[in-house]
């Protein structure tokens, strides 16, 4: 069973390597930030609370993010491993998950953290454009579609986050560096922290990866 967090700031990869993973290894991707994404496509009053926060790169608060990621991991399809991206975000969060993999009975198998400096992060965040429809990340320079504005993988519409804004991401980094790197602590304490380089590029990237998925899952 493979339950596995992917940590780091915005911009180091996960996303990229999230997709990569989950098809080779048919988990779900749990993804906070696409959860609150669709909601707020769809309107919901989770939607609307979601966003709030969200456009000025603000977290979402504690008990609204547990309580959303408590029921997605209770569903079946978790029961045999899960990626989880973009989730624990604060102290708070990892404690509450803690607990409640502890009641599930499957404990996190490791936790990889993907770092970059603040300058690439910086570049690639506003850079940055995604799939409407699948969520598929690009980047104006270093990852153009075949066509401009189109996603290759479905046909989607391509645009830049409302988050991706230089003003926004200097709020996300803040939340970045002051609520989430202090977690680094908690998962080397619990010797579950694995570090890995967010610049190496994304294919050797994900054989790193796969081969610590490799080893939990033998566990
Ligand atoms: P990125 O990793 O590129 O910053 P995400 O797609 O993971 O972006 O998240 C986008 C936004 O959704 C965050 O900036 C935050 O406002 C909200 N969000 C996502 N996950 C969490 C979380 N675990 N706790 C609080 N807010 C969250
Ligand atoms: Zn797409």
């Amino acid at each position: 069973m493979i339950n596995i967090i992917l940590m780091g700031p915005p911009g180091a990869g996960k996303g990229t390597q999230a997709k990569m993973l989950i098809q080779a290894f048919n988990i779900p991707h749990i993804s906070t930030g696409d959860m609150f994404r669709e909601a707020i496509k769809a309107g919901t009053p989770l939607g609307v609370l979601a966003q709030s926060y969200i456009q000025k790169g603000d977290l979402v608060p504690d008990e609204v993010t547990i309580g959303l990621v408590k029921e997605r991991l209770a569903q079946k399809d978790c029961a045999n491993g899960y990626l989880l991206d973009g989730f624990p975000r604060t102290l708070p969060q990892a404690e509450a998950l803690e607990k409640l993999t502890e009641e599930l009975g499957a404990p996190i198998g490791a936790v990889i953290n993907l770092d970059a400096d603040k300058a690439e992060l910086v570049r690639r965040i506003s850079g940055r454009r995604v799939c409407r429809n699948c969520g598929a990340p690009y980047h104006v320079d270093t990852l153009r579609p075949l066509i401009d504005g189109v996603c290759d993988i479905c046909g989607g519409e391509l645009y830049q986050r409302k988050d991706d804004t230089v003003e926004a991401l200097e709020t996300r980094l803040h939340h970045y560096y002051e609520d989430t790197k202090p977690l680094e602590n908690f998962y080397r304490e619990r010797k579950l922290l694995i570090n890995l380089n967010g610049l190496t590029p994304k294919d050797e990237l994900f054989v790193q990866i796969s081969e610590i998925f490799k080893k939990v899952d033998q566990k």
